[in-house]
């Protein structure tokens, strides 16, 4: 059996199946990752939360690559990947998606159970009294030249609703999240270097908990060896050709070849 037809398999035996994905399923929606040639982290490295609270300088930083990537963000449409997993969803096949994304594409997709670990790109909010603001009018302010708006409330800093590195993780969503972890039987860990911490502890926390674990991703992961299916191809087409396999399983005869 190829691989594709293998986890189409496993995901028709499953009764709780979860897809765990990061930036990489975004990227064939033309919104880059972070740790791939040429993407995020190679042109502007992230702004630690501790920085960001602390000087006007970093928080000028965080809005000058909120402005690079925002636009993008919002024209960017869900790609084959993110319908497909709306789709294992409606099948009754998928419970949930985890992701780490900020991009707000499972849910533009249909998908209607995702939890977002990272937080969402879509919402700005203060830091100190969490008044929520459009970011249409946050990022006009910006464009105006307001480098580092703060909130006129309070007059403290606004920040996008996404986790920073040396931020708190969302306690709800970690609940959550860590609970669908342990109750799954089979974990899709789909479009992650799965190096950030605490969320890569979410596949693991699954394996150990028995789930099976199939990983898709395009290069190595430290989890690869845990996997029982590693798929190292394009998350798109890969996505869909499982789904077809999924709702067709007669098609598996005339499944594509192995993606090893
Ligand atoms: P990452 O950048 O560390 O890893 C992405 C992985 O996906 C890489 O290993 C890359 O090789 C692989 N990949 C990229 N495109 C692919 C494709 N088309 N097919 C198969 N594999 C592909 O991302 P991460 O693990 O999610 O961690 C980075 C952090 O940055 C996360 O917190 C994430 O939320 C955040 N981030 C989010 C977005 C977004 O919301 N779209 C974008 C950039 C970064």
């Amino acid at each position: 059996m190829n691989q594709l037809a293998a986890v189409a398999s496993l995901l028709r035996e499953s009764r709780c199946a979860i897809a765990f994905t990061g930036a990489g399923i975004s990227t064939e929606s033309g919104i880059p990752d972070f740790r791939s040639p040429g993407g995020l982290w190679a042109r502007n490295p992230p702004v630690p939360y501790d920085e960001f609270v602390r000087s006007r300088e970093a928080r000028v930083r965080f809005w000058r690559q909120r402005r690079e990537v925002y636009r993008d963000l919002l024209a960017a449409r869900p790609n084959s990947g993110h319908i497909a997993l709306a789709r294992l969803e409606q099948l009754g096949r998928l419970k949930a998606v985890v992701t780490q994304n900020i991009d707000g594409l499972h849910q533009e997709a249909g998908s209607r159970s995702v939890i977002e670990i990272h937080g969402t790109a879509r919402i700005i909010a203060c830091i100190r009294c969490r008044k929520e603001w459009d970011p249409e009018v946050v990022t006009a302010w910006v464009d105006a030249g307001n480098d580092a708006p703060n909130c006129d409330e309070c007059g403290a800093p606004l920040k996008s609703r996404t986790i920073s590195f040396g931020q708190a993780m969302p306690v709800e969503e970690m609940r959550a999240a860590g609970e669908l972890s342990r109750h799954a039987d089979l974990y899709l860990a789909i479009g992650s270097s799965l190096v950030v911490e605490p969320a890569a502890s979410l596949p693991r926390l699954a394996k150990d908990y028995g789930a099976k674990l199939v990983i898709v991703n395009n290069e190595p992961t430290p989890l690869d060896w845990k996997a029982d299916v590693v798929i190292r191809a394009p998350i798109g087409p890969t996505l869909a050709g499982i789904v077809s396999l999924v709702s067709d399983p007669a098609s598996s005869r005339e499944a594509p070849t192995s993606h090893a």
